[in-house]
């Protein structure tokens, strides 16, 4: 290398400089992102560069040549390295720019994108049931659903050998001779409360009973009933009917018609059936001539639920003297109350569980 005439040592020619200076300036500029600035600044200003290997040559030139040459090589060397850091900020501007379109967050699309389920309107039915009543001055009352035969049955005055007895289809826990049941009726969280309680009493128990029916449109074997029970002295069955009015106001609205038709039951006396009068067609249907009626089957009335005066011997039981104190007691069927307020048809859609039912009635609370 050091022996060779300067005038062939063809890297340092001015044309040649010119040309490198060229060659890496275009490659800067046709740079489209930061990784191939990188490599154009490897290949044009880094150690194997031409613009570098031509500065080793420089040695080679008569001294007198050494100054021009080395000046025409810094010239370059700027102009490159000015060209790579305006090329950079160019680059790093346009990154920056990218990111802020790329990762933007649309802050109108929807937050929640897991499915809204919805309170099952037997939940939220039997609260509006029990506001009903703490507005009248009920408390709630609670029992448990594995029941003894003696509260399900033998205090509310069924005896083993009554026939009511085995009209309920009684799921037996065990043995029969547990004595242990699924709850028939929410009537024991009567003797319950009458045990537990001083009186007055006032209380009402809405809750799940259990009976040995196959699903189908019109049964469940696992369904809801709400109790009432006042137990107070001088209570009338006058007072049982105007409970009964503000109860059914409440849950079909005002100026619904009632009426009361004799009954029997084992635990009251006299008993009733409570019926209202035909929501859709006013009782209309009944009168031969006029357009039927789906919902009261054209009778005019629709059956809602028992009542009656509570028995006495269903006081004695519980260590209420019946020389002061009376009372009255009624039922209704939560999951029937439902059907007549939102017209649905068929019970399987309350037990189900598909969402699509419960979500038309919403989050109330
Ligand atoms: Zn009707």
């Amino acid at each position: 290398m050091s022996n060779y005439d300067p005038v062939e040592v063809t890297p340092l020619h001015a044309d040649e400089m010119a040309r490198m200076q060229a060659d890496a300036l275009d490659a800067i500029t046709a740079a489209r992102d930061l990784d191939e600035l990188k490599q154009v600044r490897l290949a044009h200003a880094g150690d194997r560069s031409p613009i570098a290997l031509a500065n080793r040559e420089i040695g080679a030139l008569p001294p007198a040549a050494r100054a021009e040459a080395g000046k025409r090589i810094g010239g370059a060397r700027k102009a490159v390295a000015d060209a790579l850091v305006r090329r950079q900020a160019e680059l790093e501007a346009e990154r920056d720019e990218r990111v802020l379109v790329e990762e933007t967050v649309d802050v109108t699309l929807p937050a929640d994108r897991a499915p809204r389920g919805a309170r099952h309107p037997l939940t939220t039915l039997q609260e509006r049931i029990a506001d009903a009543f703490v507005a009248m001055g009920y408390e709630v009352a609670e029992g448990p659903e594995l029941e003894g035969e003696w509260f399900n049955f033998d205090a509310l005055n069924i005896s083993p050998d009554h026939p009511a007895r085995s009209e309920h289809d009684t799921f037996f826990v065990e043995s029969v001779e547990s004595g242990k049941v699924l709850r028939t009726q929410t009537s024991p969280v009567q003797i319950r409360a009458l045990l537990s309680r001083r009186l007055p009493v006032y209380v009402i128990s809405p809750g799940k009973v259990f009976r040995t029916d196959e699903l189908d449109a019109t049964h469940t074997p696992v369904f809801h009933q709400v109790e009432g029970l006042a137990i107070d002295e001088g209570l009338t069955m006058a007072h049982l009917k105007g409970t009964l009015d503000r109860f059914a106001e409440v849950m079909f609205g005002e100026g619904i018609t009632t009426r009361f038709r004799p009954n029997y039951f084992p635990f009251t006396e006299p008993s009733a059936e409570m019926d209202l009068k035909c929501f859709v067609c006013r009782g209309a249907s009944a009168v031969p001539g006029n357009p039927p009626c789906r919902t009261c089957k054209s009778e005019g009335w629709i059956e809602w639920g028992g009542c009656g005066m509570v028995n006495p011997r269903v006081l004695i039981a519980c260590g209420v003297d019946p020389g002061r104190y009376s009372g009255f007691a009624f039922g209704m069927g939560i999951e029937r109350t439902l059907m007549f307020r939102h017209n649905v048809e068929d019970m399987r859609d309350m037990v189900e569980g598909d969402v699509r039912f419960t979500l038309p009635f919403g989050m109330e609370i």
